[in-house]
């Protein structure tokens, strides 16, 4: 048995909203992950399954690595069709939130879900909530977004309407947000949720390797060009700094998802506290960090890229050079070792 994470309040809440819903679209973050996509579309084939017309709204396109999900390419990207998407978002009767913490984090269609007059649902594991949903389930302690709305459908006594396409994007979250569980996975009832999700005859090896392994050519050799020749070490301080730039991005046909996971990889150098990876994205430098022994990397970017995230996995955006991004982190690495403390064992 699940232990109960929420009042029964929100709970009964949501489920009203819900059933005096016919239209409900359900959106997430920009640059969408496996948890966001996986949150959304799998609250969204419950949804259809109660009889909702349920549509996932994003601001920007999914992935490549994440067409695999079911539902997936019905997914309507604000970025390409902003006037259907600006539809459906104001006719609905209700806004499902999933995986982020501010309307900020919509990026462009912000001011259109700001709009909206339905109610809203936040449904998020990042800390500091906004406060402007009608409902909010917020639990910065848990894996997932995924996670979360399992055990929502479950306090709301929907399991067994919960499908193998629901359960199939509820735990691909599971496993991109936990990198298979390797992180964020400590708490015992993760493994019940899995257990219930398997249940479901979701086929967990097939989404191992879709969501986080296979990859393409082009993609390998830019991440091995990454590690080879634009990774940095401050080994006083103990951090890891990558980046790429345009040409780089270019020179291996860069599709978006391609550098995904790759900030991790400078965390298994013994002595590599924290890692950060610059991207340099049309519209900004995209800051993606990560980090072992509860280094907060969420402070940093926060402080440094007006960004967040969970305190060892956080992300901002720097609008400037990619050196200038490069340099502030740099030019601040000296106040941030303080936070450098041995884990448990005694080991850096
Ligand atoms: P990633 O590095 O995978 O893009 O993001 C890691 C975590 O940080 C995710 O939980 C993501 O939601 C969060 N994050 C990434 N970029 C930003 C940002 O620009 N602002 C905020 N507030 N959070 C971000
Ligand atoms: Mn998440």
């Amino acid at each position: 048995m699940l232990s109960k994470k929420f009042g029964t309040e929100p709970v009964h809440k949501f489920g009203r909203l819900i059933s005096e819903s016919s239209r409900i679209v359900l959106t997430c973050h920009v640059r969408p992950d496996g948890d966001a996509i996986g949150s959304t579309l799998g609250f969204a084939h419950l949804l259809r399954s109660l009889g909702k017309e349920a549509t996932v709204v994003t601001p920007d396109l999914p992935p490549r690595t994440l067409l695999f999900l079911p539902g997936c390419k019905d997914i309507v990207a604000y970025s390409r069709y902003p006037e259907f998407a600006a539809k459906l978002v104001g006719e609905a009767d209700l806004i499902i939130c999933c995986d982020f913490n501010r309307l900020s984090r919509l990026d462009a269609m912000e001011p259109v879900v700001a709009a909206a007059l339905c109610p809203k649902v936040l449904i998020d594991h990042h800390q500091d909530p906004g406060n402007f949903a009608d409902v909010t389930f917020s639990c910065p302690e848990m894996s997932s977004a995924s996670e979360l709305v399992f055990r929502i459908i479950c306090e709301m006594r929907m399991y067994q309407d919960l499908d193998l396409d629901a359960a199939t994007c509820l735990t691909t979250g599971l496993i991109t947000d936990t990198r298979n569980f390797s992180v964020n996975c400590s708490d015992p009832e993760i493994y019940q949720v899995l257990i219930k999700l398997l249940e479901k005859g979701v086929d967990k090896p097939r989404i191992v390797r879709l969501a986080l392994e296979l990859k393409s050519l082009d993609c390998l050799r830019l991440q091995v060009y990454a590690l080879d020749r634009k990774l940095e070490i401050f080994e006083r301080h103990h951090a890891a700094i990558m980046t790429l730039d345009k040409s780089d991005l270019e020179q291996f046909n860069y599709q978006r998802g391609d550098t995904e996971g790759l900030v991790n990889i400078p965390l298994s150098v013994d002595g590599i506290v924290y890692s950060f990876f610059l991207r340099e994205d049309d519209d900004c430098i995209k800051v993606s960090a990560r980090s072992i022994n509860s280094f907060p990397v969420s402070s940093i970017c926060e402080e440094l890229y007006g960004g967040g995230g969970h305190r060892m996995a956080a992300g901002g955006e720097f609008h400037g050079t990619l050196e200038e991004c490069r340099r502030l982190l740099v030019d601040n690495m000296d106040r941030y070792d303080e936070w450098i403390r041995p884990n448990s064992s005694g080991h850096i």
